[in-house]
């Protein structure tokens, strides 16, 4: 792959979005709405959110697919007039599978190989590179339509590789793909990233957003409602702990229980939120058998980002 560009260069960001507003025709209300976002060189990028909320809107812009009409966007450092430079930078994998599945993987990347215009000595190059980080080395002759659902979301992702990208955009790589597949990927765009390309990765499972994102951004109805890097949001969100007790707890033990937070309570199932971080575990574990319960199975930590997410959007999760 070509290496990213130098972070010292004039623009150390991938991508800076300023009240960047989009309005489709004939809509009551903008699908972006004055959007400010700042995405740094290397990091991989979560761009979360419900259905409908404006993340394709937001990236068919930055890819150049679809005119900004309010505001500025810079990727690299370029404005978005600088298209040629602009589609030498970037690559987006899109959501829909975006092959011909008539055709073998091989002929698929060499078709859009052409299309990119490579060089025959680049082309051979980057169609391995690909291939390679992939995984489609074995089943490069057989023909797209015979791929399982996890191999045609790869063969996706290796078409999205082949002009090297600095930046890659990624609407919801691991849709509807069994877990080794998804852990594929995941594991594709944690190399991808220690190779130092920008990833930009939308997707509606927060698990994935949790395991590989630097920084994240929460969109809904067309504004960012968050923006904060992972590591942050999870240390700012109270600590919570999960115990599964022996039986379930009554009114009178919980009471004992109050100063340590707020707790909620599903038959033997007992979550406290705290208000502080304990001394040790140790000595929170020693409150709850002081109050006459019994712990079978412990969790302790921070909410999890789904659990941040909801909360946020208040909306269910789609899938
Ligand atoms: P999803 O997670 O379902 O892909 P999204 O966050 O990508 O959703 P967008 O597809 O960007 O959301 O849609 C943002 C808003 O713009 C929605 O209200 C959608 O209905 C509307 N919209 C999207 N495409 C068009 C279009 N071509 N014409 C008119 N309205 C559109």
């Amino acid at each position: 792959m070509k290496s990213p560009a130098n972070a010292s260069g004039p623009e150390p960001l991938a991508v800076s979005v300023r009240g960047l507003s989009y309005q489709y025709p004939h809509a009551a209300e903008p699908a972006l709405n004055k959007i400010d976002l700042q995405i740094r060189k290397g990091d991989c990028f979560g761009l979360l959110g419900p259905n409908g909320a404006g993340k394709t809107t937001l990236l068919s812009i930055l890819t150049g697919m679809l005119a900004a009409q309010h505001g500025e966007v810079r990727i690299a450092g370029h404005g978005l007039g600088r298209s040629a430079e602009i589609k030498k930078r970037c690559a987006i994998v899109p959501q829909d599978l975006a092959f011909y599945p008539g055709l073998t993987g091989r002929e698929n990347l060499e078709f859009f190989a052409g299309l990119y215009g490579l060089r025959a000595m680049d082309r051979k190059r980057q169609m391995a590179e690909s291939t390679d980080i992939c995984g489609l080395r074995e089943v490069l002759d057989k023909r797209a339509e015979t791929y399982s659902g996890g191999l045609k979301r790869r063969l996706n992702l290796a078409i999205g590789l082949l002009n090297g990208p600095e930046i890659l955009y990624l609407d919801e790589p691991t849709v509807g793909i069994d877990a080794q597949s998804r852990s594929f990927i995941l594991e594709a765009i944690r190399s991808l990233k220690a190779g130092g390309m920008t990833v930009v990765y939308t997707s509606h499972y927060m698990e994935e957003v949790q395991a590989v994102c630097d920084q994240l951004a929460i969109v809904d109805n067309g504004r960012i409602v968050l923006e904060s890097s992972l590591a942050e949001l999870l240390d700012q969100q109270q600590k919570v702990f999960d115990l599964t007790l022996s039986q379930e707890p009554e009114e009178s033990q919980l009471s004992q229980l109050a100063d340590l937070g707020e707790s909620e309570v599903h038959g033997r199932h007992l979550k406290i939120y705290l208000n502080s971080s304990p001394a040790s575990l140790d000595s929170l574990i020693e409150r709850i058998r002081s109050a006459g319960l019994e712990p079978r199975q412990i969790q302790y930590g921070m909410n999890r980002l789904e659990d941040i997410y909801l909360s946020i959007t208040k909306r269910e999760l789609r899938d």
